[in-house]
């Protein structure tokens, strides 16, 4: 079940479909040798195809196609061995061919799945409706001159991938999760480095709404210019409000192309939705059909890596991790592969402890990322066997942490110059549980008449004399042991 609106007149459900341009890692664009590099000067990335100068033909580029296939085959898709390159034509500045090449009837990936990992631990599938290849078209600058249009056509003919869901997501948790593992699935592939800010990730957001245990689907709007999670997350609440609102006012919801404004967080009317005949959409001529045969396909999938779901998996089954932290893991192959090196040869719950809790924590404080990380995954993994072998506690060895974060110095060489050893020696250890006897014979004197729960005031005591140093299981025993006199 998922998030349900109050409406005036009763309970209502949130339908959501989300349409993913994800912009594909490639040196080349889709149909012509220009770079790509994002933030190059404008109009300095444009071959004579992108600029679309009469006569040039566009050359199908193969390494973006079987980089479609690669994220087809990480969304367990149906890889369409034919598939249809077609021509959709608009009319915008910013496209200079006056049209978009672009796959219809016939994409080259067909029906998969995704899944999502939600808050609570639990995971629900989601449907993919499809995948195809098109162009990205360039853009316009308005903010340059208080009268022009400055037109950059860098992006002109970039290889995007639309990625489309059913619509199976039911509120904005769901909508965020999967766009979360999407992104998560083409980084390990190496498909999209899934860049909201810099826009090699992009989102149109379908929403509709229904009254509780109704089936049927509701009219849709779809909202452009959705740009970071957090907005995709707000447009919806927005949008599925408003749209109850005008229904339980009487009204009804018009298909239309909105735009989300994250300054006065609220969408608003664009432009009535268009029909897919408005496109006057025809197989591009100057491109044949695109031909996949199986022994491609394979070679690609040989090369797919572990996705996050089967690690997820793994780290479940071999190292015994609770759904929840496995998750949070292998999010990000940078993750996984630092906790697996901590892992390695240590208690792997343990690993899981440090790397989630006091790694993480640390990096999330300090405004880092993994990759740059002060501490490595050697270092932790330092720090865990000095806890292993008894020389330092775990309680000293959230200070020794604290100082690897700051100076990047290994556990032990802190360790040694602070003099944070541990007391495993036996007198020294009684000779200060001795003195604190001595001198609170009072506290002592309750003790025995039965007040147990001075026993943690007396090892607080010892612990305060040793500087936090001493062996917390010796302190216990022996401390019991002569307290009971
Ligand atoms: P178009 O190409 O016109 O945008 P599509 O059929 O490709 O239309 O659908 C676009 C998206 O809208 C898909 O993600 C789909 O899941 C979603 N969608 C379709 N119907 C609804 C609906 N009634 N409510 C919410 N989302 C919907
Ligand atoms: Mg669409």
């Amino acid at each position: 079940m998922g998030y349900v609106i109050e409406g005036e007149t009763g309970e209502w459900e949130m339908v959501i479909g989300l349409e993913v341009h994800a912009q594909v890692i490639s040196n080349a664009k889709l149909f012509s040798g220009a770079a790509t590099d994002f933030g190059a000067e404008a109009n300095s990335q444009v071959s004579l195809v992108d600029a679309a100068m009469p006569g040039m033909l566009p050359v199908i580029n193969r390494a973006c196609v079987e980089q479609a296939v690669r994220t087809g085959l990480g969304l367990r898709a149906q890889i369409n061995k034919v598939s249809v390159f077609d021509r959709k034509n608009y009319f915008y500045p910013d496209l200079p061919q006056g049209y978009q090449i672009s796959q219809y009837k016939q994409p080259i990936v067909g029906e998969g799945q995704i899944t999502l990992d939600l808050p609570d631990g639990d995971v629900r599938t989601v449907g993919i409706t499809r995948l195809h290849l098109e162009q990205d078209a360039g853009k316009s600058i308005h903010d340059q001159s208080p009268t022009e249009t400055y037109v950059d056509l860098n992006r002109s003919g970039v290889a995007l991938m639309e990625i489309v869901s059913e619509p199976d997501l039911r509120g904005p948790e769901d909508a965020v999760a999967y766009l979360r593992k999407l992104r998560s699935i083409m980084r390990y592939l190496g498909t999209c480095d899934g860049n909201l800010e810099e826009g090699s990730m992009r989102c149109d957001v379908n929403v509709s709404v229904r009254r509780c245990g109704s089936n049927d689907l509701g009219t849709r709007t779809e909202t452009k210019n959705v740009n970071s999670i957090r907005a995709v997350s707000q447009a919806i609440e927005y949008e599925a409000r408003r749209q109850v609102g005008v229904l339980e006012d009487g009204g009804q919801i018009d298909q239309e192309t909105r735009l989300w404004d994250p300054n006065r967080g609220e969408t608003r009317s664009m432009r009535s939705k268009e029909e897919a005949h408005d496109y006057r959409y025809f197989p591009d001529p100057d491109l044949l059909p695109l031909e996949l045969t199986d022994e491609e396909i394979e070679a690609v999938r040989r090369t797919l890596p572990e996705l996050p779901d089967d690690k997820k998996a793994r780290f479940v089954s071999d190292y015994g991790l609770s759904a929840y932290d496995a998750t949070v893991l292998v999010a990000e192959r940078v993750r996984a592969d630092y906790y697996e090196q901590v892992a390695g040869g240590r208690d792997p719950k343990m690993a899981a402890n440090w790397v989630i809790t006091e790694l993480f924590g640390a990096l999330n404080k300090a405004g880092k990322d993994i990759g740059d990380s002060p501490v490595t995954a050697a270092q932790l993994g330092g720090l865990i066997d000095l806890i292993g072998d008894n020389t330092i506690s775990g309680r000293i060895a959230k200070d020794v942490f604290a100082d690897m974060m700051e100076t990047g110095r290994d556990a032990a060489a802190i360790v040694e110059a602070k003099g944070l050893r541990q007391v495993t020696d036996t007198g020294a250890i009684e000779s200060a549980i001795d003195q604190v006897i001595a001198g609170n014979s009072e506290k002592v004197a309750e003790y025995r008449s039965g007040k147990d729960k001075l026993f943690g005031w007396f090892v607080g005591q010892v612990m305060k004399a040793t500087k936090g140093k001493a062996n917390p299981a010796m302190v216990n025993d022996i401390l019991k042991a002569k307290l009971a006199g």
